[in-house]
């Protein structure tokens, strides 16, 4: 069988990263500019025939439709990250119930069809709310990372479990789809994407790429569309570290993937829910 790759996409603009949340407030982001549709669009002819799962902010399909409406149209899948980006454990469980209960159904009612796959803002998931999304129809989460020194991202056991392929089963009706990490020894490399794509070099994080495949089967990368855009306006009111997560080699992310694509054109492209349905038993 041939390994697959799913390639996933957190639809979200530049000001709604979590980084700059003490600078810019939830209350201002209707004031700022709107990037995230010129930036996904290059990704959907980036992607060409190759498809990938898109969690969009209920924040940004709400002003977008028709991005969210040809992501589907090309083939892509439609998954949900939320609406505006409150991380999952620092909101009440009745509010994350409402939070994922009505931003599956925003999605699904510009699309027309079903909605099954969720990822929590930063990673921020626990035990708990994985049972909680799963309470609320998603049939699978994307948001487990193993990579433990980001200390945002949350904690879940999901030591026990049986795995088809690379997702986990929790339930008959509920799996988790992890983030890949590349883990040599008992030291965890985060290989899967976002930042630590735009600062690892290339040669290093595609020879860890084939590793995971050799050893998984399968690998999940994410990434955000702002990551492809060093056009877009500069905060510079936060931390250094910050800065430089969010800023280093933007202008180099669209050349990596397409190196990427390239590399492994032998993989097969597909969508978490398809990778799911082909591995589910
Ligand atoms: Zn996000």
């Amino acid at each position: 069988m041939k390994p697959s790759i799913l390639i996933t996409i957190d639809v979200e603009d530049w000001f709604q990263v979590e980084n700059f949340k003490s600078r810019i407030p939830f209350s201002s982001w209707p004031s700022r500019e709107l990037r995230v549709e010129k930036n996904t669009l290059r990704l959907l002819d980036l992607l060409d025939s190759r498809r990938a799962t898109f969690f969009i902010l209920g924040w940004i399909a709400e002003r977008l439709p028709g991005l969210v409406r040809e992501i589907h149209d090309r083939g892509h899948e439609v998954a949900s990250h939320g609406y505006n980006h409150n991380l999952c454990n620092q909101q009440s469980n009745a509010d994350l119930k409402a939070d994922l209960t009505d931003s599956k159904k925003r999605l699904e009612d510009i699309i027309g069809f079903p909605v099954t796959g969720y990822r929590a803002p930063s990673f921020s998931i626990n035990d708990d709310i994985l049972r909680i999304i799963e309470d609320c129809a998603y049939s699978y989460d994307s948001s487990y990372n193993s990579f433990a020194m980001h200390g945002r991202y949350g904690h879940a056991d999901l030591s026990g479990n049986q795995r088809n392929g690379i997702a986990v089963r929790l339930s008959d009706n509920f799996h988790e789809i992890p983030v890949s990490n590349l883990m040599i020894g008992k030291r965890v490399f985060p290989l899967g994407g976002g930042g630590y794509f735009r600062l690892i070099p290339f040669p290093f994080f595609r020879w860890g790429v084939r590793k995971i495949l050799e050893q998984e089967g399968g690998y999940v990368f994410y990434m955000h569309p702002w990551e492809t855009d060093p056009e877009q306006p500069r905060v510079n009111s936060v931390s250094p570290s910050y800065k430089f997560r969010h800023y280093t080699n933007l202008g180099k992310t669209e050349d990596k993937l397409s190196a990427i694509f390239k590399a492994f054109r032998n993989a097969a492209f597909v969508t978490c829910r398809e990778y799911l349905n082909s591995v589910r038993q």
